[in-house]
């Protein structure tokens, strides 16, 4: 057991030093705050390095050793932040203020908060000196949210032995507290990435000779089609699961049923709304015009015109297979077509012994709380890790009102301190049950 006064003060004290260290990405400079959590572990007598991609791009990384009878387990975040606009702001985001019994910040929801935690329940173990059957990886990368080039993919190409897991706690999950109904979603499995850059070409000239070829206006074909495309509903089992136990907490809008939406045939369409744009995005891959580009001058008609798609594929297809669709679908034959950035879905099976202790822990902590599968829209860390043969979990330990969550790459971010309490507690909880 472990109580609160134990390590509050300590707590806060990391986090908010974490929160001060400016590493919105780009530039990052996590360095900075990768020698900070080295320190940190060091003074406690935990081995940790610093690896650094390139100048100024640093991860740390950390091992309390265990008898070495079973396989590591990973607790794992990421350094850098999405920039801020800190006009917008009511507070300076990177001063990490104290105020109404919450700690405001950017990087307090995402995930500066999980590094602290997974920071002090590492500490907790060395402290109460918990016989380790596996040992406590902790890794805290640089560049995830630009998609980890110089953080996980590089230590996974240069260092892997480093974090080399069986299992792995990162973010991506989802802990929602709701007219005082609870749950934890937790992500087991991230849509796929395929960006693609269509250069569609037509017939230039001037403007006051107007041409069906003109490329403006087949853009804005390609465009209307792709948009009014709705991909079918996929029935797999995270969804399901996730979807009726979001239906059972009264999470979903009025009306909408679980069982229709699989069942019927009818589908889903989104209302747009903040619940509603999600279950769109769960149930189908999905294809977003993004960027337009083209043109000169308001009297010449140009030659081609670009446009960018954003694809988020299901796991299970392959990126390439979603050009095939998005070609389908333009259906012009005078389109080049390039992938800017591909990387398929990923998933972990919910049948594993991690998952049993996560909703052990969960249940012991917060009995009425339900635990629940989650499909990541965009990604994280997770992906890179899964297809190394990882099993990978967001398991976010907070409940955080859907207000506050929307805080997220916003404006004042923030997180209270009881939750960045209970959440340590309960990683501690989980590090106890599952390595010793
Ligand atoms: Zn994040």
């Amino acid at each position: 057991m472990i109580r609160r006064e134990d390590f509050e003060a300590e707590l806060l004290e990391v986090f908010r030093g974490l929160i001060r260290i400016d590493t919105s990405n780009p530039p990052g400079n996590e360095v900075a705050a990768a020698r900070y959590v080295k320190g940190i572990l060091e003074r406690e007598g935990i081995p940790a390095r610093v690896f650094e991609s390139t100048p100024g791009r640093g991860s740390v990384v950390a091992r309390l050793k265990g008898d070495g009878s079973r396989a590591p387990l990973l607790l794992l975040s990421h350094l850098d932040v999405v920039p801020v606009e800190v006009e917008r702001w009511s507070v300076d985001p990177f001063s990490a203020v104290l105020k109404d019994g919450y700690v405001w910040g950017r990087g307090t929801l995402d995930i500066k908060n999980m590094g602290a935690m997974e920071i002090l329940a590492l500490i907790l173990a060395k402290r109460k000196g918990l016989k380790l059957k596996r040992d406590i990886i902790l890794a805290a990368t640089a560049d995830e949210e630009a998609g980890g080039t110089y953080g996980i993919r590089w230590l996974i190409d240069n260092h892997f032995e480093e974090i080399k897991a069986e299992y792995a706690i990162n973010e991506g999950g989802l802990g929602i507290v709701e007219s005082g109904r609870k749950a934890i979603f937790c992500q087991c499995a991230e849509k796929g990435i395929c960006w693609i850059k269509m250069t569609i070409k037509g017939e230039g000239g001037h403007g006051s000779l107007p041409s069906p070829g003109n490329p403006v206006i087949l853009a804005g074909q390609v465009i209307s089609r792709i948009a009014e495309h709705t991909f079918p509903v996929a029935k797999i089992p995270i969804t399901e699961k996730l979807l009726t136990g979001a239906e059972k907490l009264g999470l979903l809008p009025e009306g909408t049923k679980a069982a229709d939406i699989f069942g019927s045939g009818k589908g889903y369409r989104s209302n747009g709304s903040r619940i509603g744009k999600r279950i769109n995005a769960w149930l189908r891959h999905t294809a977003t015009p993004t960027l337009v580009s083209g043109g000169t001058k308001v009297n010449v008609i140009p030659m081609e015109v670009q446009v960018s798609v954003d694809c988020r594929i299901l796991p299970g297809t392959e990126p390439e297979e979603m050009l095939e669709v998005v070609k389908g679908l333009v259906g012009l034959p005078d389109v080049e077509y390039e992938i800017l950035q591909r990387k398929p879905g990923s998933e972990s099976s919910m049948d594993t012994e991690l998952w049993g202790v996560l909703e052990d822990c969960l249940k012991e902590v917060e009995p009425k709380a339900a635990f629940l599968p989650y499909l990541s829209t965009g990604g994280t860390d997770s992906g890179f890790l899964r297809e190394k043969g990882v099993v990978c979990y967001g398991f976010d330990p907070t409940l955080v009102s859907w207000e506050d969550w929307d805080t997220v790459h916003g404006i004042d971010e923030k997180i209270s301190v009881g939750n960045m309490v209970n959440g340590t507690m309960m990683l501690f909880k989980v590090v106890q049950k599952f390595c010793t």
